[in-house]
């Protein structure tokens, strides 16, 4: 029997109002159910906005530091909890526990930097052009905030929101995707048992039209933090501007990494395998675009071939393997449509291409490693997000040449070069159009201390993680104490003061 999980409204696990469920299938194995989840929509949310609209006076009382301990108490035990999390999380979307348990630590480290803010949360203090006057600024909560997450990484982009918002002193509507809910479940349980108030987080779990766009309609919710494709962004970003809600999007990205011919090739091919097959390529930072200099083109690509063919494919909880499948029937249909339409444009296909139906990988969404040569930046595969375990290599002949064609997409969330000159490194830091660079190291790989987002159709201008989440998820207050006894007008009377 699956088990049967609730939404979390007020402090309470509750069903559904209309009773109706959806459930959440192991994508290695489609018979393998997780568990039946309730299938929301507007009633449920608004109940859920109500809960989290009357907790609000209580919870931007409690104090910053207070609030912290909460969130460092959810990191401790997610830390408890790592490797179970782990396992739900191969069970329920596919990468291998080793990502599994990635996934985990970035909750961790989350929790541990951003309790640290709630002793900080810096404003500024600055002079007055006037005597007797004191000008500061403070950090508010932004109110009720609508956090929509994606499936591929269902702790780790939670808790990249959860925990700064409740840190800042907002409460939360939260929707996680129809294809991890178990693993949001069971967050939202550690919240629970961390001692979070009833009504500052509550969870409803459904599908994006149903159980997401009311979230985004409703005036009360101030704010909302997204996290998924272009498309759903786009459409969320306009319908969010009529009520003028401040509009957070993380979006896709079609990132490229630059082999030039001094690269240490060893390392740039272990940071192309890793960045392009590393979750199944369903990272939005996943390395899908290899622009190689013709020096080392060859060499270079069939050596990527030969260690790609070699990587283990299969259900992640199986001794040895390093792929696990796609999340869903829809992934697998995108990433096979891909392939036809690479090799229709005239890309070369030099490995895999086949969805892996037989023996194993039967009832699953398993896909081969592949790998597309001769790839040119007008091809849509090179300028497409396909969400899978398909890179391009793109041949090129120099720099220039490199950083015009990885700067040829609509997209621009993460890049990567590798060379040992220093001062080509520098000039491509300045040249790629990305929010990250990495040098020397996949395209993958984001530390929670930094900045995480990107430029172009990536986003909205906004930034996760690192000093930006307290950013994001306050609003600043400027304030200004007159002492001087008397009215003082800014502007008009700074002229006649003598110094
Ligand atoms: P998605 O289809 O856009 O869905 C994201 C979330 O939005 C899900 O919870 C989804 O619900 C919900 N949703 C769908 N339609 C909605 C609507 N009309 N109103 C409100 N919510 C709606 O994306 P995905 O397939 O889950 O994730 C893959 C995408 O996320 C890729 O493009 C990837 O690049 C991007 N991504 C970006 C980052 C980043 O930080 N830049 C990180 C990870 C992933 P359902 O689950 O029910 O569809």
């Amino acid at each position: 029997m699956p088990e049967s999980y609730q939404n979390f409204i007020g402090g309470k696990w509750v069903p559904a109002r209309s009773g109706e469920t959806f459930e959440s299938r192991n994508p290695a194995n489609t018979d393998d159910v997780i568990g039946t989840f309730p299938r929301s929509r507007e009633e449920d949310v608004v109940a859920a906005i109500d809960a989290a609209h009357a907790a609000f006076p209580g919870w931007r009382r409690t104090p910053a530091p207070l609030r912290a301990d909460v969130v460092r108490r959810v990191g401790q035990l997610l830390a408890e909890h790592k490797d179970e999390l782990a396992r739900l999380e191969t069970r329920e979307m596919g990468k291998v526990p080793e990502e599994g348990a990635g996934d985990v630590q970035e909750g961790i480290d989350m929790a541990e930097y951003i309790a640290g803010e709630g002793r900080r949360m810096f404003g500024e203090t600055v002079p007055s052009e006037l005597r007797d006057k004191f000008a500061l600024t403070a950090r508010q909560p932004v109110g009720v905030v609508g956090l929509i997450t994606p499936w591929n990484f269902p702790i780790a982009i939670p808790t990249w929101k959860i925990f700064p918002a409740l840190v800042c002193g907002n409460t939360i509507i939260f929707k996680p995707a129809e294809d991890t809910p178990a693993c949001a479940a069971r967050l939202v349980a550690l919240c629970e048992e961390a001692g979070l108030p009833a009504g500052v987080l509550n969870m409803v779990t459904g599908y994006g039209p149903e159980a997401g766009a009311p979230i985004v309609e409703d005036e009360r919710v101030r704010m909302i933090s997204f996290t998924g494709s272009s498309v759903v962004g786009r459409e969320i970003a306009s319908r969010a501007g009529r009520s003028l809600k401040k509009t957070m999007l993380e979006l896709g990205g079609k990132n490229a990494m630059v082999v030039m011919p001094d690269a240490n090739l060893e390392l740039a091919l272990e940071g192309a395998l890793w960045g392009a097959f590393g979750t199944t390529g369903q990272r939005c930072t996943a390395t899908s675009r290899i622009i190689v200099h013709k020096d080392v083109l060859d060499t270079f690509t069939k050596r990527l071939i030969d260690q790609a063919r070699k990587l283990r494919v299969g259900y992640g909880l199986d001794e040895g393997v390093q792929m696990g499948p796609l999340i869903n029937e829809q992934q697998l249909q995108t990433v096979e449509k891909y392939v036809n339409i690479g090799k229709q444009e005239g890309a070369k296909l030099l490995l895999g291409g086949h969805a892996l139906s037989e023996g194993q990988y039967a009832g699953g969404y398993f896909f081969e490693p592949t790998i597309f040569g001769n790839v040119n930046y007008r091809m849509r595969i090179a300028q497409e997000e396909i969400f899978g375990p398909v890179v391009a290599i793109m041949p090129v002949s120099s720099y220039e040449e490199a950083i015009k064609v990885a700067n040829s997409t609509e997209y621009g969330l993460s890049s990567s070069i590798y060379t040992s000159d220093v001062n080509t490194a520098f000039r491509a830091v300045h040249e790629l159009e990305a929010g990250i660079t990495y040098v020397n190291a996949p395209t993958i790989g984001a530390e929670i201390q930094l900045p995480f987002g990107g430029l172009k159709a990536t986003g909205n201008g906004h930034r996760e993680a690192g000093t930006s989440a307290i950013k994001e998820f306050t609003e600043i207050k400027s304030v200004y104490v007159d002492y001087s006894g008397k009215l003082q007008r800014a502007q008009i009377d700074v002229e006649h003061h003598s110094v």
